[in-house]
């Protein structure tokens, strides 16, 4: 028995160990700041709260109502919106509350193609399909990487769709929400912009909020550039449609809505309100600066002609090096980590060898990395990608991360949140540390 209560220690030390001497590169991931990450180890983590705050269907929710109340306000706040929906637990529980509401069974929705980086929430494969709501494929213009304005319109008349889903997991470069909304609107349907990825770049204001621009309702989840914890929201100034989702998302799509990670979202909120724009302004800036290296140092990185990059995101072609399925192994065995990723003209039964490798900057950002440091990853990268031992490489790679061991942009654990901390553990542990 204390032999297995090691093991598991060991894995989740060695896991922690690990995680935090690599580069991360995975797009759809990031770290919270020292004080929204102890603060997300609470008793609230053990209760039940459904229902909204203030009105639950049982007892002992009172200072879950609160912290609610104010991580929605927080929410509200840092994206200038009239309503937020904090209660889904992931993207991808916000998304089935928000197809339900505006669609559900029978109905029809535009995507993107799923190689130019839909989710497969949005996809017959995902809670669309479960939904019943048929899934169809939006133009697609794989020269500028983006959607086909024209032919996407002629579309949108002619299918009539009961919503359009814009936003994706490889994005690059942001869809054009106001023209795609003007004809939607025109038919009488909805834009929903899925901000999973980008949530953390709208809120500093490094994109423009989908929701200025025309877009009905945004769904995103709080963990990937927005470095919160793992969680859901949804963000709408249409008093019916937020009406919708709230008596959709319970009963139909939580029951517990995993209120522990509340205070954690309520502080990386007011991070975002004080520090997110210098945080944003660096992500792309970031992201630019590990294109340009990579380019310069022959590797091919999609959409030069554009700039390579208005996110967080860095796509590379390695069709020409066999293909992503051995590189990224190769790559986590240098101790930097990425994901192989369709391109946009890639069959879809390429999936297990595709042509692309996903970077993503915002992680390495927080961790206090600049422009400079994108061109020593890059460095990195093209030494394994030309066929250097990864364990050469790796002996660098830990070197260098081992200067960047500090989150940015957020607040540090102070006395106060420290001695909450041990309180916690010695309420409810009954060891004493507090002493
Ligand atoms: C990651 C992602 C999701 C799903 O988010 P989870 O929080 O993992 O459920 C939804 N949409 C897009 C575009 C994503 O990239």
């Amino acid at each position: 028995m204390n032999e297995m209560v090691s093991k598991i220690i060991d894995i989740v030390r060695k896991h922690d160990e690990w995680r935090h001497s690599t580069i991360n590169l995975i797009a759809s991931e990031n770290i919270m700041s020292p004080l929204a990450e102890s603060l997300y180890l609470n008793d609230m983590m053990h209760r039940y709260a459904e229902g909204k705050p203030y009105k639950r269907y049982y007892q002992g929710t009172k200072y879950i109502d609160e912290i609610e109340v104010l991580a929605t306000e927080l929410m509200k706040k840092l994206f200038n919106v009239d309503y937020a929906e904090v209660r889904p637990i992931s993207g991808t529980t916000a998304n089935g509350t928000v197809f339900y509401a505006l669609g559900g069974c029978g109905k029809k929705a535009l995507i993107p193609p799923v190689q130019a980086g839909s989710h497969v929430s949005h996809t017959k494969f995902g809670i669309l399909g479960a939904l019943g709501i048929e899934q169809i494929e939006m133009p697609y213009d794989k020269e500028n990487l983006n959607i086909d304005i024209d032919k996407a319109i002629k579309m949108i008349e002619e299918v009539k769709p009961a919503f359009v889903v814009l936003g994706g997991s490889m994005y690059p470069f942001p869809h054009p929400v106001k023209e795609i909304a003007e004809a939607v609107h025109a038919i009488g349907s909805k834009v929903v912009y899925d901000a999973a990825h980008v949530l953390g770049l709208i809120a500093g204001k490094a994109l423009s909020n989908p929701l200025d621009e025309g877009a009905d309702v945004m769904t995103a989840s709080t963990h990937k550039t927005f470095p919160g914890p793992q969680g859901g929201v949804i963000l709408t100034n249409e008093k019916e449609i937020y009406k919708k989702v709230s008596r959709i998302v319970f009963p139909v799509f939580v029951s517990n809505h995993h209120a522990h990670r509340l205070p954690s979202l309520a502080v990386t909120a007011l991070e975002m309100i004080e520090f997110g724009e210098e945080y944003a302004r660096q992500v792309v800036r970031n992201a630019k600066a590990l294109a340009e290296e990579l380019n310069a140092l022959g590797i091919k990185v999609l959409g030069e002609h554009l700039g390579f990059t208005r996110t967080h995101q860095v796509i590379i072609d390695v069709s020409d090096r066999g293909g992503a399925a051995e590189l990224v192994k190769k790559l986590e065995d240098a101790y930097i980590i990425t994901n192989k990723n369709l391109l946009p003209w890639d069959p879809p039964d390429a999936i297990a060898n595709p042509s692309g490798i996903r970077l993503g900057v915002q992680e390495m950002t927080r961790f206090g990395m600049k422009e400079d440091d994108m061109k020593e990853i890059a460095k990195f990268i093209k030494r394994v990608l030309d066929g250097e031992e990864p364990e050469k490489v790796k002996k660098d790679v830990v070197a260098f991360r081992k200067q960047f061991q500090e989150v940015q942009y957020g607040y540090k654990m102070n006395e106060e949140a420290l001695t909450r901390f041990k309180e916690y553990i010695t309420l409810s542990m009954g060891i004493d540390l507090v002493k």
